[in-house]
């Protein structure tokens, strides 16, 4: 028996949507992060990206990282290190992103005891106010970090559209080459890495509008939607339709639209609102917050209308439909970034390569 809810995932197309966008950044120098954490840490879908071409594999948790020690490219941890995680990240990463004296201070004695030379990307802060060093601190940090010895600056890096919405410019990217030049004149050193964002830097690429010395970018949702993310847009020559879910019905009755008796609050304290139909033809599927937000959710049949969900249950308006749809129907839905990340996180939906 086929085991729903399920992600079904087709690893042809993300495979070919990797090596294009691969192909598109080397050309303009660029060499790729392949970020996995939207997928929990398969090895499979790292194993796709390394066969597409991605020169790294990049993930925010440690324990995904882990599972790809047998894939032959650097790790790198995209989320700054917990303090107490320091042994873990010397141990299973190539390179952090850091923006804390401090963390990286630890880094560097652990590396020590564990004999190695960690390698860090120094985070900085251009506007999207999430994680980085802010410009005018970058010299303090350096003359602190060349002291030492179990540190290598592999390089700088920055992360836009992420928390403050920001899009990525030529200004706002030149300030990282500026950065760069500085770090590279002063201390006399060259930087391998100059890493100029996520996604959302892709339509600078498309535009021949990426300052030249930007050479990384960590990718995660463009490789599976094939979209950029500074304006949402389709990247042509890429597939937008390699993953979707598949969900039961577990009951279809008609039913009034509007509630019986008086409106209190629903399951999660919220005070629900309701559109009067009339008498509809309502499907009850067998997935529920718990596993995803409904509202990240999109029906493959146009005709139908979500109207909610609680922990276990989503309800579906079916009754616009050409399809007649009965108990035990398979309903398909279309995912986004969000969903996804949602759905391979859930331990109760199976994923399907
Ligand atoms: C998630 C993340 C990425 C990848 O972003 P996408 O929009 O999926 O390409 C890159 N860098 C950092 C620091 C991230 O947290």
């Amino acid at each position: 028996m086929t085991e729903y809810p399920r992600v079904v995932v087709n690893l042809e197309k993300i495979r070919d949507n990797v090596k294009f966008l691969t192909k598109k950044c080397y050309e303009s120098q660029i060499d790729v992060v392949g970020v996995t954490k939207v997928f929990s840490g398969s090895l499979e879908m790292a194993k796709v990206l390394v066969e597409g071409g991605v020169k790294y594999l990049g993930d925010s948790r440690v324990k995904n990282l882990k599972k790809y020690k047998n894939l032959d490219v650097p790790k790198v941890m995209i989320r700054l290190p917990m303090r107490s995680q320091i042994k873990e990240v010397i141990k299973h990463v190539d390179i952090s992103l850091n923006s804390e004296i401090s963390t990286i201070a630890l880094l560097n004695e652990e590396a020590g005891k564990q004999g190695k030379v960690h390698k860090i990307i120094l985070m900085i802060e251009l506007g999207d106010l999430r994680e980085g060093v802010l410009p005018e601190d970058v010299e303090c940090y350096m003359d602190q970090l060349n002291s030492m010895k179990n540190i290598k600056l592999e390089g700088i890096g920055v992360n836009l559209t992420c928390y403050g919405g920001i899009i990525p410019s030529f200004e706002n990217l030149e300030k990282l080459e500026i950065i760069s030049n500085l770090i590279e004149g002063k201390y006399n050193l060259k930087l391998n890495i100059i890493s100029g964002g996520n996604s959302s830097s892709l339509d600078l690429l498309w535009n021949n509008n990426m300052p030249p010395k930007i050479n990384n970018l960590r990718l995660g949702e463009s490789l599976i939607f094939g979209r950029e993310t500074a304006y949402g847009k389709d990247l042509e020559g890429c597939f937008h339709d390699s993953v979707k879910l598949e969900v039961e019905i577990i009951e279809l009755k008609e039913k009034k639209s509007y509630p019986v008796g008086e409106i209190g609050v629903n399951a999660f304290g919220e005070k629900p609102v309701f559109i009067d139909r009339g008498k509809r033809k309502r499907a009850i599927l067998a997935i529920g917050k718990q596993d995803v937000d409904h509202s990240n959710l999109e029906t493959m049949d146009e005709k139908l209308i979500i109207l909610g969900s609680s922990s276990d249950h989503l309800v579906v308006d079916v009754t616009d439909s050409k399809i007649k749809y009965k108990v035990g129907d398979i309903v398909g839905f279309k995912l986004n970034y969000g969903s996804l990340l949602q759905l391979t996180t859930s331990p109760y939906v199976k994923k399907t390569w």
